[in-house]
This record gives C-alpha cells, sequence and structure tokens, in this order.
C-alpha cells in the first residue's frame, strides 16, 4: 500500500514534497553535519530557519507588524488556560460556544475568572452560528472568545465578527486551530489568534499564537514564567527551549504554501474542494451532512449514513480503498473528512467516487 489519502482531523495530512525534504535533510542539514533535532536552538543554524519560519509566516498570513508572532508548546488547549492568565486581568471573560472546542475554553478559563456565556448554538446541537448582532457582551469584558472553526461539529466563521462595530471595545480572541492558513485573516478585528500546529501547519508539537502587542505584558502574578507572553515575546520565542524540529516543519510547509500560490490560492482549492464534498451530500438520498449552509467548515465535514448501521461498512470499504480515517468523532457519531490545506482535490474526488459507488450498491 502507498501512501493513502488521509482524512484525519489531527495529526493530520501532510504535503508529500515537505516529508520527502525533510527525509531528504535529515542526517545532514544543509551541509551542517547535523540534524536539525540535534542543533541548539541558540546556534547561528537553527536561528536561521526560526527567522525563516517567522518571515514567511508573517508574509502569508499579512500579519500586521502591532503583532507577535510567538512559538509556544501545549497545544490549543494550554492556551485555553494561558490565554485567560495573560488577558483577563482578573477580570470578566466573554465566550461564543459554537461547539466542543469553545466550550472546553470556557470551562478552563473558568478557573481563573469569571467566564460568561455571551451566546450559544447548543439548542440547534452545534449546526449553526449565533448572529453577532445578539451577542450579550458585557461592557467589562476583558476579551472576547470564540473557535472560528469547530473541528468537531464543522461549523465555521466564513467571516470574523466586528467587535468595535457591536460597540464592544474589548479585543477578540480567536481559536483557529483547525483553519490556520486555510483563507486570509483580518488582523483589524482580532486581539490574539492561536492554534495548534497539527491541523494545517506541521507536526503536533508547536503552537502558534499571534497577538497585539498592547495585550502583552498584564498576565497575572501566577503565570508559569514560560507561558508569560512578554518573556517569551522578549525572549523571540526561546525563552525556554522551542519545539524545534515542529519549527522547521512548520518552515517548510511554509514555503510550500508561498509556492502554491500562498494563503489566497490555497482558499480557492478550499472551496473548491467543500463545495464537491457538500454538493455531494446535498444530493445524497443516503449520506447527509447537517451544518446549516451557511455556515459549513471548509476544514472539517462531518457526515451521516441515513442508516448508521451501515457505518462499519463503510469505513471498512474506505480503507480498502485507500481513504484513511474517516470514523467521526464520538461525541458526534457517524463519519468525518477532515480535508486541511495538504489535501489535494484528487483525494476528495476518489472519496465522493467511493461513496457513490458504496450509494449504488446500497440502492
Ligand atoms: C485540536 C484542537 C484543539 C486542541 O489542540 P491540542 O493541540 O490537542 O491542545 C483546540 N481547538 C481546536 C479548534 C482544535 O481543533
Amino acid at each position: 500500500m502507498g501512501r493513502a489519502f488521509n482524512f484525519s482531523a489531527g495529526p493530520a495530512v501532510m504535503p508529500e514534497a515537505v516529508l520527502q525534504q525533510a527525509a531528504a535533510e535529515m542526517l545532514d542539514w544543509h551541509g551542517s553535519g547535523m540534524s536539525v533535532m540535534e542543533m541548539s536552538h541558540r546556534g547561528k543554524e537553527f536561528i536561521s530557519i526560526y527567522e525563516q519560519a517567522e518571515a514567511d509566516l508573517r508574509e502569508l498570513l499579512a500579519v500586521p507588524t502591532k503583532f507577535k508572532i510567538l512559538f509556544m508548546q501545549g497545544g490549543g488547549l494550554a492556551e485555553n488556560a494561558i490565554v485567560p492568565l495573560n488577558l483577563s486581568q482578573g477580570g470578566a471573560m466573554d465566550f461564543v460556544l459554537t461547539g466542543s472546542w469553545s466550550q472546553k475554553s470556557l470551562k478552563e478559563a473558568g478557573k481563573y475568572g469569571t467566564a460568561r456565556v455571551v451566546a450559544t448554538a447548543q439548542a440547534d446541537g452545534f449546526t449553526t452560528l449565533p448572529s453577532p448582532a445578539n451577542w450579550q457582551i458585557g461592557p467589562d469584558s476583558r476579551y472576547v472568545h470564540i473557535c472560528s472553526n469547530e473541528t468537531i461539529h464543522g461549523v465555521e466563521f466564513h467571516e470574523l465578527p466586528d467587535l468595535k462595530a457591536l460597540g464592544c471595545d474589548a479585543p477578540l480572541v480567536v481559536d483557529f486551530s483547525s483553519h490556520v492558513a486555510s483563507r486570509p485573516v483580518d488582523w483589524s478585528r482580532v486581539g490574539l489568534a492561536f492554534g495548534g500546529a497539527q491541523k494545517n501547519l506541521g507536526p503536533a508539537g508547536l503552537t502558534l499564537v499571534i497577538v497585539r502587542e498592547d495585550l502583552i505584558g498584564h498576565a497575572l502574578q501566577h503565570c508559569p514564567s514560560a507561558f508569560d507572553y512578554k518573556l517569551v515575546a522578549d525572549n523571540q520565542s526561546m525563552y525556554n527551549t522551542p519545539p524545534t524540529y515542529s519549527i522547521y516543519i512548520a518552515g517548510l510547509v511554509f514555503q510550500w504554501l508561498k509556492k502554491n500560490g500562498g494563503i489566497a490560492a490555497m482558499e480557492q482549492r478550499n472551496i473548491a474542494k467543500a463545495q464537491l464534498l457538500y454538493d455531494f451530500f446535498d444530493s445524497s438520498s443516503l449520506f447527509e451532512n447537517r451544518v446549516a449552509k451557511d455556515c459549513r467548515s471548509r476544514m472539517n465535514v462531518p457526515f451521516f449514513l441515513r442508516d448508521e448501521s451501515r457505518n462499519d461498512a463503510f469505513l471498512a470499504g474506505a480503507k480498502a480503498a485507500n481513504l484513511l480515517q474517516l470514523k467521526g468523532h464520538k461525541s458526534v457519531g457517524g463519519m468525518r473528512a477532515s480535508i486541511y490545506n495538504a489535501m489535494p482535490l484528487e483525494g476528495v474526488q476518489a472519496l465522493v467516487a467511493y461513496m457513490r459507488e458504496f450509494e449504488k450498491t446500497q440502492a
């Protein structure tokens, strides 16, 4: 069996060209006589890898100079604690509940201060998004948190909310773990964005934080030093040893993105891939996606067989057709196809072809 089409939600498919380059450079990086994972993070070789990765990411995502890019560890879940430790200043934090990940963020923040729910789509089973006009944001809010792509429920904000237009001066905190780099970001609406690398940027172990400078330097006294954005920023993400190999691989992914037309080109490809899948579900009598059309995720597509007893047969047939990791998250059931940047159009076409065949044999 060669390389399969891998629909994992994360850690997820990587661009094949990146894996090949990493393999070729594994034993001796650019004539240094070392593998990247053997280098001092303070040596000139790794510093050059780090600086290139940061510059490429800043260019790709068009990050304004008044934002710092931090390479941290601990994943999205650690940021659920690190953000309140740095931004809450002991005040209240407001959360928009749109699925499992924003629920987790709310719960964790509650350990560090008052965490309030300003809107929720729970009554719809998290298949819709609450309209920003109806969010009940408090005047004392330290920040408003959203998960801009809910990886498990498959809902995505196609536009970030404009808090200023809602009369709110609090910064917007965005968990963009599962769709970072899939589309451009409107930084004028963002205070801080964070995400683990393992969905759309590279290997697990690296957490990306992009934060507006004025939000740095207000950590609670008991914030662990390694998680204090000011210490991390002042030390170019090297207050402690950064996840060097993951940064290197993410850097190769950034170069791959640049070679392939950048984020705007990626977005067009992602729209085309997602459209192919949703069009199939909307025309199928056997399969369905239950998310409201205007908030369907371009990255994570949960779907169901109307006859759930066929799930195992579907997954076994998919595996035999080299289509892997399609089982849905246990909290939602059914199936899920994650179609991140590195999933080629051919992978989505192969999945749709398999589903058409499956549908015929069930008729
Ligand atoms: C995967 C994911 C997380 C958690 O990431 P970890 O690296 O496992 O901590 C948080 N938020 C979203 C939206 C995710 O998809």
